[in-house]
């Protein structure tokens, strides 16, 4: 999954496969951009303040972010350094285009130290997992051969699971987290993760793949096809707070974009830009309607544990 994933990334333009929130609407990065200025401000105004953004596509969220950052905290605008996490040479080159005023990096290890925010949507859905399956016998992991799965038994594994269950272990997505959560404890800051996925760990096989907008066969034409899975955010969840950082949520999108004002945003665009009123009204739909990207989508904060609780990610029942 990472060769096939990294080959696709470096040579398709994946958002011919799929549509992401960022480019949805521009409200869904101008509420991130707002949420990292209030999350600025409540870590005493750093100056300077690294503003990281993980797997960035075309740079369309960050673009929509710092313009809001701008117009309603020029202070943070000034005080940011901004640093993209991105391998794929294409989506840095697209990245650029836009005229971010940023510096890149192959992984969050070669950022720099100091206190940071960090983004991340649809970024470790991408990160490849390892599948283990429940047979008669006992335990085997799924690996890939000649284009299909084959078992290999595997010891150890006493988790009790019924004949069938597909158990994934999402080691890239947890260390990443571990590494981010270990980051934000010692440096200070507070990291936001969105993505598809599950608040809680349990068996499932979630591996899909997508080309050309239609769900396709993962294990053909290795790199063709966008390899995704649903994100575990229990395990990122436990791999962060045992590197010693705060875990917020996770909160559903739906519930997090609501709180953070995207339907006021939207109707105030819509007063501006009546000719583009119904697509505003429809993009929020789309992004925050349980049936839509509302529930699927969930958003988790890791944040240095002396930090109040940021907006949008407190539990309980939505206001
Ligand atoms: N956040 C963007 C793009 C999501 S697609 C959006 O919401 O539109 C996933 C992004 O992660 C792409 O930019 C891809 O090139 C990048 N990516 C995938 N694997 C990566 C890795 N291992 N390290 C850094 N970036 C990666």
């Amino acid at each position: 999954m990472a060769r096939a994933n990294a080959a696709y990334y470096a040579t398709r333009d994946p958002f011919a496969d799929f549509t992401t929130a960022p480019e949805i609407g521009q409200v869904f990065g101008e509420l991130l951009g707002a949420w990292a200025c209030v999350v600025w401000q409540s870590m005493g105004s750093p100056d300077p303040a690294r503003l990281i953004e993980a797997g960035p596509g075309r740079g369309t969220l960050m673009a929509d972010a710092l313009r809001c950052i701008h117009r309603v905290c020029p202070k943070f605008g000034t005080a940011l350094r901004l640093h993209l996490v991105e391998t794929s040479p294409r989506l840095r080159a697209a990245q650029a285009a836009l005229g971010l005023p940023a510096v890149w990096h192959n992984s969050l290890e070669d950022v720099p130290d100091g206190q940071a925010i960090l983004l991340a949507n649809e970024f470790l859905d991408a990160l490849p997992v390892r599948q283990f399956v429940r047979r008669p016998a006992g335990w085997c992991e799924r690996h890939v051969e000649a284009g299909a799965f084959v078992d290999m038994p595997v010891a150890g594994f006493v988790l009790d699971h019924p004949e069938g269950s597909v158990l994934e272990l999402s080691e890239a997505a947890c260390g990443w987290s571990a590494a981010l959560g270990g980051r934000l404890a010692a440096q200070g800051g507070a990291a936001l993760i969105l993505d598809y996925g599950r608040s809680q760990s349990g068996p499932r096989d979630t591996l899909q793949a997508l080309a050309g907008g239609r769900p396709a066969d993962p294990l053909c034409n290795p790199g063709s096809a966008d390899l995704t899975v649903h994100v575990d955010f229990q395990a990122l969840a436990e791999a962060a707070t045992k590197a010693g950082a705060a875990c917020h949520g996770p909160v559903t999108q739906g519930v997090f974009l609501s709180r953070l004002g995207l339907a006021q945003r939207t109707e105030a665009l819509a007063v501006a830009n009546p000719d583009r009123a119904a697509a505003l009204r429809e993009s929020a739909a789309r992004l925050a309607a349980p049936s839509r990207m509302g529930d699927l989508f969930k958003v988790l904060c890791i944040a240095h544990p002396s930090l109040p609780v940021p907006p949008g990610v407190e539990q309980g029942t939505p206001s």
